[in-house]
């Protein structure tokens, strides 16, 4: 009977040692892709139901083509932060969702399509006008701070009443300024707001400082095209989306912001994982190597990367890990430790999700982009039953 206990404790070690997964993704496998030139669409929508020619399955098709080509939102605040900083990296394929004018269909179709998805998105309200139901119908203050505590829709101003600030006194353009933001951060509870949509796209230097001095980190105009980090942060581009935005265009419209070309391959220096790596010399952060991943089961794991080593790598070469509990940037020196695996450090994952490790040319010198590898660690279980 002793016996029989013992044998399948040791049965069940193996077991939990033979599954251990070793998940290994090379510059050369089809979970790697690089890009130079990486830029941030924003989009800019309306309303999303009838008054506005809007059916809103038309809206979900749209969040459905986003979703199942690997685009994922970021927040105002990350994309200022990585604009400013560099970091946190952007994810894979980064698009920033924003509805100007609050108008109720934020709530009635935005809301429960971009929860659906695990999207973000921006809701710039002209706060005279929250809760009114006019000719058009607006979102409340229920409605937007349930938005905001679910993480999801986030509120910023869009001045109290939609004048063109450019047309206002400097006293008045201050009195919209100031007024919008003190409104939803008085009815949002814990809110600070920090973001901006100029009515009608009207801005011009003196609007800009006002805008500065009045708290607001960024703002957003009705220029088209993608966002770089030298664009100014008060002067922000979207691409504006309407139901007769063809698909093509709207697609396009989102790849614009991937950039183009693949990282150089080499495999002068020793010891590359497979037959050869990728490599970026130094820059400012629009170049980007991404390694995708998923993982058989839920736990933890160690992520370790490896490159080759050479004087002219980089001694701050930025790798960031997604993971479930958000992501991790380790700067390492490659200069040295080629031809190995690296750790990283021991992140969580779940099944059913794609992760990635990200490399961007943000760093002192050149970037190598070889393999990286996630590795299952064995549970406190699966060492008891070791010595049983
Ligand atoms: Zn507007």
């Amino acid at each position: 009977m002793m016996r029989s206990i013992v044998a399948a404790g040791l049965l069940l070690a193996f077991v939990s040692v033979s599954c251990a997964q070793n998940i290994v993704v090379d510059n050369t496998s089809s979970g790697f892709a690089s890009r130079t030139g990486i830029a941030v669409p924003l989009f800019l929508y309306h309303g999303l139901d009838s008054p506005f020619g809007y059916n809103s399955a038309d809206f979900e098709a749209q969040m459905d083509w986003l979703k199942n080509n690997g685009f994922n939102t970021i927040t105002l605040d990350h994309y200022r932060s990585w604009a400013q900083t560099g970091s946190p990296a952007l994810p894979p394929k980064p698009i920033i969702l924003t509805f100007d004018d609050n108008y109720l269909s934020i709530y009635t179709v935005a809301f429960p399509t971009l929860q659906a998805r695990g999207f973000t998105g921006v809701n710039y309200a002209h706060t005279h006008y929250v809760g009114v139901m006019t000719s058009y119908d607006h979102a409340d203050w229920n409605e937007c701070t349930e938005m905001e505590q679910a993480g999801v829709i986030f509120t910023e101003s869009h001045t109290v009443m939609h004048y063109n600030l450019t047309t206002l006194s400097t006293a008045a353009m201050d009195t919209e300024l100031i007024n919008s933001k003190n409104a939803i951060q008085a009815n949002i509870p814990g809110k600070v707001c920090k973001h901006l949509a100029y009515p009608y796209g009207g801005y011009n230097a003196t609007v800009i400082a006002r805008t500065q001095a009045a708290g607001y980190q960024t703002a957003t105009t009705t220029l088209s095209g993608v966002n770089v980090r030298t664009t100014p942060l008060y002067e922000l581009r979207r691409y504006g989306i309407n139901p007769n935005t063809a698909p093509a265009t709207f697609q396009s419209s989102a790849n614009a912001g991937l950039g183009s070309g693949a990282w150089g391959t080499s495999n002068s220096e020793a010891a590359p994982y497979g037959t050869n790596y990728a490599t970026a010399p130094a820059g400012t952060g629009h170049s980007q190597a991404i390694w995708s991943f998923t993982v058989p089961a839920n736990g933890s794991y160690e992520v370790s990367a490896w490159w080759t080593s050479h004087s002219n790598r980089a001694t701050n070469a930025p790798y960031t890990v997604f993971h479930a509990g958000g992501q991790t940037t380790v700067q390492v020196n490659q200069q040295q430790n080629g031809g190995q695996w690296n750790a990283l450090g021991q992140f969580t994952f779940q099944t059913g999700k794609t992760y990635f490790v990200t490399l961007n040319d943000h760093a002192n010198g050149v970037v190598v982009a070889d393999a990286i590898r996630v590795q299952s660690l064995p549970s406190a279980a699966a060492d008891w039953t070791l010595y049983e």
